[in-house]
């Protein structure tokens, strides 16, 4: 079987280096291993525009917000599937230097508020809001498993998705195409998440595992909450009385069966957000793929230019993925320049 691009993945990299493949209309094939737990499987999808001590953002961070934005509500609209959801943050401040960081910023001395920021309106004792808070608008919630499955429709429906394990092993390259059992692709592009660090072609790049415990809890008293939560931890709304909230960064363990450790760390994390009562009912940890801090690698090998790589979403894969993801579809098609700071050959690390 011959076709352009054979991508190895089908967690939140793949999916969107395939969506910018198929629109420029080639011809992809998408293997994954279809394990139950990834880490765009567990990932909370959070969209957090404002991040940091201070409320800021630069420029370039707002371009890819947009066009994330814009990606998932086009990509809902062919799919008929709803996975985006703008939601309000409330941003609660953990002590009065936060406060005052933020607030003086932006909302002191008549100021205009910042464009992403309002007046937070706080029902007392549902939240630990005694430092005060604001509102935080243009973010919201990307629900990471919908999205995978609407996008693993799309590609059926396409013939462009397979179940299937690609060991790098098993690749054979020429300087024209390389091949995995009896395909033949222009390129492969490797999108395996943190396992890419025992592919033979990328072992180089650092990746560092940096695992993450969610919690799903029900909290009665907040019913009907309407924004995600953020103090340190945040709490996500899924409807009724059931909440997510997390997480942590448990640096080099790999093991993904939740454990104590993960749930007692989280359910002290959720206890500095609100002082009400929860009850467990469900516990879920996974490894996120980390390059750097959070930094995206993607391009063609330095020494194999049939083969290529996508990886190193990290904790803002949601924000910065889509608009990454059209830059590496540009340079695979069109050969224009990936930004420095992401391409491959430009950072042997
Ligand atoms: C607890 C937690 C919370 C998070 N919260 C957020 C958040 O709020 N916002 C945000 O933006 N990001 C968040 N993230 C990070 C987000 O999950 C990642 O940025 C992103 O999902 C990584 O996607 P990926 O496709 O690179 O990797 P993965 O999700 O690991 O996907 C890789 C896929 O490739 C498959 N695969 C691997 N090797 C092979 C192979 N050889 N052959 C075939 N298939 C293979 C795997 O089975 C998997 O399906 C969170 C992560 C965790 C763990």
């Amino acid at each position: 079987m011959k076709i352009d691009y054979l991508i190895v993945g089908q967690g939140l990299a793949g999916s969107l280096i395939a969506w910018q493949l198929l629109e420029r209309g080639k011809r992809i094939l998408v293997v994954d291993r279809d394990e139950e737990v990834t880490s765009s499987k567990v990932a909370a999808g959070l969209v957090t525009p404002l991040t940091g001590l201070r409320p800021g953002i630069t420029p370039a961070f707002e371009e890819r917000l947009l066009t994330a934005k814009k990606f998932y509500w086009d990509a809902e609209e062919t799919t008929g599937a709803r996975f985006f959801y703008h939601l309000p943050i409330a941003k609660l401040f953990r002590d009065e230097t936060e406060a005052e960081a933020w607030l003086s910023s932006d909302t002191s001395e008549g100021k205009p508020l910042h464009p992403y920021l309002a007046p937070l309106g706080l029902t007392p004792g549902l939240l630990h809001s005694e430092h005060g808070g604001l509102k935080m608008n243009g973010g919201g919630w990307l629900n990471v498993p919908v999205f995978l499955e609407a996008t693993r429709q799309h590609l059926l429906e396409r013939a462009a998705y397979a179940i299937g394990r690609v060991n790098a092993d098993e690749v054979t390259t020429s300087q024209t195409s390389a091949h995995w059992r009896n395909i033949e692709a222009s390129k492969i592009i490797f999108a395996e998440g943190w396992r890419s660090r025992s592919n033979r072609f990328f072992d180089w790049i650092k990746m560092h595992s940096a695992l993450g415990d969610i919690l799903e809890v029900r909290i009665p008293a907040l019913t009907g909450l309407s924004e995600i939560v953020n103090r340190g931890a945040w709490l996500l709304p899924l409807g009724g009385d059931r909440f997510k909230t997390g997480s942590n960064y448990r640096h080099n363990v790999t093991s993904t069966i939740p454990d104590e450790t993960g749930r007692t760390g989280i359910s002290g994390k959720l206890k500095t957000v609100t002082p009400l009562p929860f009850e467990i009912i469900g516990h879920q940890c996974a490894v996120r793929p980390i390059i750097r801090r959070s930094q995206i690698f993607c391009g063609i090998h330095p020494a194999y230019p049939t083969i290529a790589y996508f990886n190193g979403l990290g904790s803002k894969g949601v924000v910065n993925g889509p608009w990454h993801a059209a830059r590496l579809a540009a340079h695979l098609i069109d050969s224009e320049p990936l930004p420095q700071e992401a391409d491959i050959r430009g950072n042997l690390i």
